[in-house]
């Protein structure tokens, strides 16, 4: 098993928090993780020339931050950089005469976590956003041109909703075919990327 690999096999649900209709993973949480797996990584806050933490075009600020993972037993040493614009709780960008430090800090710390999900780390919850509840029906319409069909998830028993995944709109019937084949039975989004963690392939 690749690092990555090992990685992305982790459950992360129990480690995140929904804002504004977005997951978001802990960073605390997640660095820990990544420590206890490999203790010799660091993590890298770039500065700009005149030394400040954050990065401006006059109009916006962004953060540059990168995760090395170091496993000198593996021969590993690899750096994912993550840039990040610093936004408010609306995931708008803050014009740079308004950003705090608390607004730099917390986009650093969201970059960061990201950089990690580039290891494969919570990866998966990067992958799709899930979309807002009567957005889905019209997202099944456009694609099959009427509403979407009730389908319960054989595991948890919710309803089966349209999902974004990859920026692409997966239908309740490419989910139900897709996890028929991959799991044997029918399991929502969530379901589906838990089976999946648990050491299955990728709902496909
Ligand atoms: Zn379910």
């Amino acid at each position: 098993m690749s690092y990555f690999d090992d990685l992305n096999a982790v459950n992360v649900n129990e480690h995140t928090e929904k804002k504004n209709g977005l997951t978001y993973l802990s960073w605390a949480w997640a660095w820990g993780e990544l420590k206890k797996r490999h203790p010799l990584s660091f993590y890298t806050v770039y500065e700009n020339k005149d030394g400040w933490n954050y990065f401006t075009d006059g109009k916006t600020a962004w953060v540059k931050t990168g995760v090395t993972v170091v496993d000198e037993l593996a021969n590993l040493k690899i750096e994912h950089v993550e840039m990040l614009p610093v936004m408010d709780t609306r995931n708008r960008s803050i014009p740079v005469e308004q950003v705090t430090s608390f607004d730099v800090n917390k986009a650093i710390q969201r970059s960061l976590t990201k950089a990690c999900a580039r290891h494969g780390l919570g990866l998966y919850i990067y992958a799709g956003e899930d979309l807002p509840e009567d957005a889905g029906v019209q997202s099944d319409q456009y694609k099959e041109g009427q509403p979407y069909p009730t389908v319960t998830c054989e595991n948890c028993g919710e309803q089966v909703k349209p999902v974004r995944v990859d920026g692409k709109i997966k239908s309740v019937q490419d989910q139900v075919d897709g996890t028929k084949k991959t799991f044997g039975k029918t399991l929502c989004r969530k379901c589906a990327i838990e089976e999946w963690t648990g050491g299955h392939d990728r709902p496909v």
